[in-house]
């Protein structure tokens, strides 16, 4: 086994942290308690290759690893603790890429560049109000009406409503839409790249969105969009008829790592400021960092992001070989490996900035430190986004014990 990064790994790395120190620290305070990033480093983050690194040349893109894609999410992250812009990147990433294997070409060729250039959002739409983690009971639906597909239905705390309502290329979701009826099982699932603004700029106007009010990661917004009736074209169904819960379970298996890294980045720079502090802060005569009790969490606390930051290598790794080397790695595998990266990740990120903030004392507790967005962001993933907590176990236990043992309906 070989721990060390590649010569590539180290410029891909040493790039992000130019990127951060250049774009991202100057405007730290804007992007974690502001409206939403700003257009700038939007763009400077494309101009960089980092949005749309997973895409291939063929569309602008780099065709960048999976392993140097985490390395770039777990660097923007440490710049930018709040998430918004880690995660803005690793959903510009992640989606694209399933777009790109299953999409037809003219739906790829009129999306994906202008994704890769920064103009255009593009999203996961899956969640519904009967639940996000109950994938099947969905019920958003698409009737197919000659060549176009007539959808109705109502998506929520979707990531990137309004970045799609309001960047120069619009924006879209790879969307999971009912096609066909219950008795199909997962095979009654299709997916569709579903602009609510296209390219172009035009708005769908039989579209209604809304916005949530969210706690934390305010650089990036959460919403919802509605849809009645609306027609979509035929070119935007992604992969086949009945496809759709494969394809985006496969996303999140993408997705999934660059959240675990994501994590992993916002918990080593809340790591470094607490060791700061420590070594900083006198109380009783001495620096805190010489009482003992405070040692054993540190050393704990990093032992955990250590063994978080292996596990997401890990999965990294193993989906490099699927995706890049063409090895077949057994389905089975990826879900474990993936899912204990994000199963350890968010909370570890989460204990790991509540012990940092504890050790802060009060100032932890205004925004004079970007500890509280930090824990306000990581909170997303634990709450769910991209998969809850007790979704992964039931993905690890389900590799492990065999599918018979799951007590709900799955595919
Ligand atoms: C900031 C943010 C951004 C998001 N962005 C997107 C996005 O871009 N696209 C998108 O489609 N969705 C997005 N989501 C939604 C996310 O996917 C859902 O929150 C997630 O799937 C959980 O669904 P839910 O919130 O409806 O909770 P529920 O499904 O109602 O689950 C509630 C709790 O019950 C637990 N639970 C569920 N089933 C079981 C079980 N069988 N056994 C034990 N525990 C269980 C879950 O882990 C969770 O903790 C986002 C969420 C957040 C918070």
């Amino acid at each position: 086994m070989d721990f060390s990064y590649t010569e590539s790994d180290e410029m891909v790395r040493e790039a992000a942290r130019e990127f951060v120190k250049k774009y991202v620290l100057p405007k730290r305070d804007k992007i974690s308690y502001g409206n939403r990033i700003p257009d700038e480093i939007i763009k400077a983050a494309a101009d960089a290759g980092f949005i749309g690194f997973n895409i291939s040349q063929e569309y602008g893109g780099a065709g960048g690893s999976i392993s140097q894609m985490s390395i770039i999410i777990e660097e923007l992250a440490k710049g930018d603790v709040s998430m918004a812009l880690p995660v803005y990147v690793l959903l510009v990433n992640g989606w694209p890429f399933m777009l790109q294997k299953y999409g037809s070409k003219e739906a790829k060729e009129e999306i994906l560049p202008n994704i890769v250039k920064g103009r255009t959002f593009f999203g996961i739409g899956s969640t519904e109000p009967s639940g996000g983690s109950d994938v099947m009971s969905e019920k958003s639906r698409a009737v197919k009406n000659g060549e176009k597909w007539l959808a109705s239905g109502e998506k929520v705390y979707i990531s990137g409503v309004r970045e799609s309502l309001e960047l120069p290329g619009g924006g879209g979701f790879l969307t999971l839409l009912r096609t066909g009826d219950e008795s199909l099982g997962s095979k009654a699932f299709t997916t569709f790249a579903f602009m609510i603004k296209d390219v172009h700029g035009k708005l769908n106007d039989k579209v209604s969105t809304t916005l949530f009010n969210n706690i934390a990661r305010e650089g990036l917004s959460t919403g919802g969009f509605a849809f009645n009736d609306v027609e979509i074209d035929d070119k935007y169904r992604v992969g086949d008829v009945g496809k759709g819960f494969h394809i985006i379970m496969e996303g999140f298996n993408v997705a999934r790592i660059y959240v675990a890294a994501a994590c992993n980045g916002a918990a080593t720079e809340a790591l470094n400021m607490g060791i700061e502090h420590l070594k900083t802060r006198n109380l009783f005569g001495q620096p805190l960092g010489k009482q003992e009790g405070l040692q054993f969490e540190l050393a704990e606390l990093y032992g955990k992001l250590e063994s978080s930051k292996l596990l997401t290598q890990r999965a990294a790794w193993l989906m490099d070989k699927v995706y890049f080397s063409n090895e077949k790695v057994p389905l089975s595998e990826q879900n474990k490996y993936v899912s204990l990266a994000k199963m350890t990740a968010p909370p570890m990120a989460h204990e790991l900035i509540t012990k940092v903030m504890v050790w802060h004392g009060a100032l932890a507790y205004t925004k004079d430190t970007p500890l509280g967005a930090a824990q306000g962001g990581v909170m997303s993933y634990y709450i769910g986004a991209e998969g809850g907590i007790n979704i992964m176990k039931l993905i690890i236990a389900r590799e492990l014990l065999g599918k018979e043992f799951l007590s709900y309906k799955s595919q």
